[in-house]
């Protein structure tokens, strides 16, 4: 009489609870391919573990990364390699490319991306928290306007505790659109309160198409600005991104391509002799 094993008898079905539970997918995924490469190559077995715990650590890292991404809440992914310096003449782009770096978001400082409209700030601030992504830093983006009215509803819910300790806890929080939409006195307030709590706490970049005077016009009250500038602008990396719009640049030379690109009137054959007639 044949008895069956129990499955737990089974070495890779143990095997593959525990891998689970020590979270490591990719020894599950890898080890039984990686064995049998380590034989034909003639590795021996600590090479053999290496090379799995290697390969682990990194999908490791770029699972990370991944949820830091989602988690960030990117409106779109932008790099800095495909931002057109050339386009913007007033932006520094070493600057960009320092703080591409991250070290600003070490040492908890701010950036204020200032500008008229489609001159890339969104991309820029899109760009610096992909970066900080991908250095290990968690991330947040979020427009102004949503901020506000996110925070209203949680002190309405009296969860606004709890939403403003979730903020001054990401390490950069990216507030895009400052000045778009005017708030109104609580949303300044509550939004006043955010970057209080972050100052010298936390990293934060702010884009706005209205130069600094304007602020009080956004914030409503001069003291609150004034105590709000004073805070942002204490350590803080200023891009000057004033220039033609990108998105209105990038139609027009697209219709300008379609006016160059313009077929020749097409040639009229005789249908009798083939001969060509214009063109
Ligand atoms: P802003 O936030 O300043 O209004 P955006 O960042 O939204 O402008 O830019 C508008 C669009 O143009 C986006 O799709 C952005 O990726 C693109 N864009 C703007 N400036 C550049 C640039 N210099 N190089 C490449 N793409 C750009
Ligand atoms: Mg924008």
């Amino acid at each position: 009489m044949t008895k069956t094993a129990p499955t737990s008898d089974v070495p890779q079905v143990l095997l593959a609870h525990h891998l689970r539970k020590l979270k490591l997918p990719t020894f599950q995924r890898e080890y039984d391919k990686v064995a049998r490469e380590a034989a034909k190559e003639g590795l021996d077995h600590p090479r053999y573990l290496l090379r799995l715990a290697e390969l682990e650590l990194i999908d490791r890292e770029r699972r990370m990364v991944e949820r830091r991404i989602r988690a960030a809440r990117f409106p779109a992914v932008k790099s800095i390699d495909t931002f057109d310096f050339m386009a913007l003449p007033t932006l520094n782009k070493p600057m960009v490319l320092e703080l591409a770096r991250c070290e600003f978001v070490v040492a908890r400082e701010n950036v204020i991306a200032l500008g008229n409209s489609g001159t890339g700030k969104t991309h820029i601030a899109l760009a610096l928290g992909l970066a900080a992504c991908q250095r290990g830093f968690s991330v947040a983006f979020i427009t102004a306007a949503s901020l506000a009215s996110q925070l209203m509803e949680a002190r309405d819910e009296r969860r606004l505790l709890r939403l403003q300790q979730a903020l001054a806890a990401v390490q950069l929080l990216i507030v895009d659109e400052l000045g778009y939409v005017p708030l109104s006195q609580t949303g300044a307030e509550l939004l006043f309160d955010v970057f209080s709590q972050r100052y010298e706490r936390g990293a934060t970049i702010v884009t706005s198409n209205l130069p600094f005077e304007d602020w009080t016009s956004v914030f409503g009250s001069e003291r609150l600005t004034g105590a709000l500038l004073d805070r942002l602008t204490h350590h803080v990396h200023i891009l000057e991104m004033n220039g033609e719009s990108y998105r209105l640049k990038a139609s027009s030379a697209r219709k300008r391509r379609r006016i160059d690109a313009a077929p020749e009137p097409a040639a009229t054959v005789d249908p009798d002799t083939g001969e060509i007639l214009n063109g």
